[in-house]
């Protein structure tokens, strides 16, 4: 099996990653492309990288993902791009017809140095654009950053392309993080729920998680449409959900069009939906019964069950934003955070994971990889992962309850479906905690302590 022969001994390394805890930059980039209404993602860069990133997100979200290539061969390696991505551009729009055409860069043409700027430039001035259509373009090299930044990339695009600065409205701007069709549904539920106009960007709810209903549709329903984008101008303020994947974006709304933005948690847990909930009601919004019901609903679930999480030791590993929300929510469980793991580099992560948890002792490390956290978990125990589906594997090793929750998890289905922010995201989060240790317990319950009621 993967990872049995991880040795328990840590030596620091520095030139040597081992299952990194992240993956490339486009498939983040080709992600937000799809939260926009019609829009068809381009990776300039050669077949092999889109089809990886198309299938990561295909397999991910059981959803077909349409996104088309430059098809770099060795001509386009040596000579450049640009005639590739000429011929791109005509063919999408003849053939494909998207309202926008979202590029994103691979590894390769960022090496190679293509000024993919100069390249849409020219196709506009060849008339290959027609009128009325859309090219936005982020630069996603693969050898820094995390899929998470290239989404970050992709939301700051959008701004640059679409939002204008204009005469101030009453709606807000919300902009979600890397966070599943199903929460982004469930935010724009609850900011409704409370009387709120809004324009969620990007949105990939109804877009990958849509309905059968028998036809293909080249462009399903969901997205934010062009003409909701180009009033993220005129918003009175931004709400950015988590500070890598939405804070790049909403500091450009703000220098750009003057758009007062308010960084948040994201709303994972009581208390991070709890500022979102105030943050809300700040800018207008009122907080309903049915709001407080289902806050009550996850209280009263929080509250018959903590005995079961008090001091039960926990690692996480995935994305920034999701595990520092994740660790103030299992501390305030009654959770022990023990080792806290991501691929994508930033230095802050390690202090905002401390202040989440409340204390120092705790393992957390930015760029790192799951050969060092399976050796944390080697030289401290704990009693439940929480990660995607690559920790399956130190998972079955270990013989630990894992809940699979994050990018990606090829081997579930349910995050498309079901939210984890929100109120409703935490009571299904706590229902799906709460499940992984009682079965473990009742796997291992010895023959007179195999309780009918727990
Ligand atoms: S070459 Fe770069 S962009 Fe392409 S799949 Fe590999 S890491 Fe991703």
């Amino acid at each position: 099996m993967l990872l049995r022969h991880t040795p328990d001994a840590i030596v620091e390394r520095e030139a040597l990653t081992v299952q990194p805890a992240k993956t490339c930059q486009p498939v983040g980039a080709m992600y937000a492309s799809l939260g926009i209404y019609r829009c068809l993602p381009h990776s300039h860069g050669s077949q092999g990288c889109c089809a990886y990133h198309r299938s990561s997100l295909t397999r991910h979200y059981k959803e077909p993902v349409m996104a088309a290539t430059s098809s770099f061969t060795e001509g386009a390696s040596v000579f450049g791009g640009q005639a590739n991505l000429l011929e791109a551009i005509s063919n999408i729009f003849n053939l494909y017809n998207p309202d926008v055409l979202a590029i994103h860069t691979t590894c390769l043409s960022e090496t190679i140095g293509d000024d993919v700027a100069q390249i849409i430039a020219k196709a506009r001035e060849e008339g290959r654009v027609p009128e009325g259509k859309y090219i936005i373009r982020a630069s996603t090299p693969s050898y820094i950053g995390s899929h998470v930044i290239g989404f970050a990339n992709m939301v700051k695009s959008i701004v640059e392309g679409f939002s204008e600065p204009g005469k101030k409205m009453d709606h807000i701007n919300i902009l979600p993080g890397f966070v599943e069709p199903s929460d982004m549904e469930e935010l724009k539920r609850m900011v409704k729920m409370m009387g709120l106009d809004s324009v969620l960007f990007p949105d990939t709810s109804g877009v990958l998680n849509s309905p059968q209903n028998g036809h293909y549709e080249m462009y399903p329903k969901g997205g934010t449409t062009v003409e909701s984008l180009k009033t993220t101008g005129f918003a009175k303020a931004t709400l950015a959900l988590g500070p890598i994947a939405s804070g790049p974006a909403a500091k450009l709304l703000d220098t750009k069009c003057g758009v007062q933005y308010e960084l948040l948690k994201l709303p994972i847990g009581i208390r991070a939906t709890d500022m979102f909930v105030e943050t809300l009601k700040r800018l207008g919004g009122v907080i309903d019964d049915e709001l407080e019901v289902e806050r009550g609903k996850a209280i009263d679930a929080i509250t018959d069950m903590q005995q079961y999480f008090y001091q039960k030791k926990v690692a996480l590993v995935g994305d920034p934003d999701q595990l520092v929300a994740l660790t103030e929510f299992l501390t305030d469980l009654g959770f022990s955070v023990r080792h806290v793991i991501t691929g994508t580099p930033g230095k802050k992560f390690i202090s905002r994971v401390k202040e989440a948890a409340g204390t120092d002792a705790i393992n957390v490390r930015e760029s790192s990889d799951y050969f060092y956290l399976h050796q944390l978990i080697k030289n401290e125990k704990v009693d439940l992962i929480m990660g995607n589906t690559y920790a399956k594997y130190m998972a079955r090793d270990m013989d630990i309850p894992l809940i699979r929750i994050g990018f990606p998890i090829y081997d579930r289905i349910g995050h498309q479906y079901f939210p984890t922010v929100g109120y409703k995201g935490a009571l299904r989060l706590v229902e799906k905690m709460l499940n992984a240790l009682m079965d473990y317990q009742d796997r291992y319950a010895p023959e007179e302590q195999f309780e009918l009621v727990m």
